[in-house]
C-alpha cells in the first residue's frame, strides 16, 4: 500500500497532534511545576545596605515568569537560633519591599515563625536578619512561607475557567507519593506563564520536581 504525500502529511499531522495533547497521556495533568528554593527579594534601600550604595543585581538566569530572574548575588539569613542559612539566592528585579521566602523546614532551623502568605503580603509576617558582603539588614517583618500558587495567562484562565485569586484543588501523581493539594491560589495575569509554584518541602513531600505535571481539579 502506498500513500500519497498529502496522505502522509495528514498522518504526520494527526500523530503530532496526538503527541501534543500530552494532557490526555498524563491523565489530564498539564500544569508544569516550578520548585522555589528559599530566596529573597530586595528593596533598593536594602540592596544598598547589603551590597553597597548604588549596587545593581547581576542576572544569573531568567526565571519562567517573564522579567523575573535569579541573580548571582546571595545573602545569609539568620534568626533567633543563630544558625545561619548561607547562599540564599536574591531574585530580581528589585521590589518596593524586601521579602524572605523560606520553607517550613528552614523555619525550624532559623527558629522563626513565618505565616503562609501570598507573595507581597508581608504585613505582620516574621522578623528576620539578612547579611550581605557590605552590611546587615534586620527586617521587622518580611519573612513568609509562600503559599502554593499557579501562575497563568488570561487565555489559560479562560481555558481552566478560573479568575485571578480563585482557589483550586490540585492532584499530584508524584513518585509513589500521590498527593492532593487543596486551597491552591490561582494568579491570572497577562504577563504570566503557566506554572505552579511550590516550595522544596512540598516538592519533596510529593516526590516531584521542576517540570513535573500536575492536574487542576474543579470542585
Ligand atoms: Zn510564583
Amino acid at each position: 500500500m502506498e500513500y500519497s504525500s498529502a496522505e502522509i502529511a495528514a498522518i504526520v499531522k494527526k500523530v503530532m497532534s496526538d503527541m501534543g495533547s500530552g494532557a490526555a497521556a498524563n491523565g489530564g495533568a498539564d500544569v508544569p511545576i516550578g520548585v522555589s528554593n528559599r530566596h529573597v527579594h530586595l528593596s533598593r534601600e536594602h540592596l544598598d545596605v547589603l551590597f553597597g550604595k548604588g549596587y545593581e543585581l547581576t542576572k544569573a538566569k531568567d526565571l519562567s515568569q517573564p522579567g523575573q530572574y535569579a541573580a548571582n548575588e546571595v545573602v545569609t539569613i539568620v534568626g533567633p537560633s543563630l544558625r545561619p542559612i548561607e547562599k540564599v539566592r536574591v531574585l530580581g528585579p528589585i521590589r518596593s519591599a524586601s521579602q524572605v521566602e523560606i520553607s517550613m523546614t528552614d523555619s525550624y532551623v532559623l527558629k522563626v515563625k513565618p505565616p503562609v502568605r501570598e507573595s507581597g503580603k508581608i504585613e505582620g509576617s516574621a522578623p528576620i536578619t539578612m547579611i550581605g558582603p557590605k552590611g546587615v539588614v534586620t527586617l521587622t517583618e518580611g519573612c513568609i512561607i509562600a503559599n502554593r500558587h499557579i501562575h497563568m495567562s488570561l487565555e489559560d484562565g479562560a481555558k481552566y475557567g478560573v479568575a485571578d485569586g480563585d482557589y483550586v484543588t490540585v492532584d499530584v501523581e508524584g513518585k509513589g507519593k500521590k498527593t492532593r493539594w487543596y486551597g491552591v491560589q490561582v494568579r491570572v495575569n497577562k504577563a504570566f506563564a503557566l506554572e505552579m509554584h511550590v516550595d522544596t518541602d512540598d516538592a519533596n513531600a510529593a516526590g516531584i520536581g521542576n517540570g513535573s505535571l500536575v492536574k487542576i481539579v474543579k470542585e
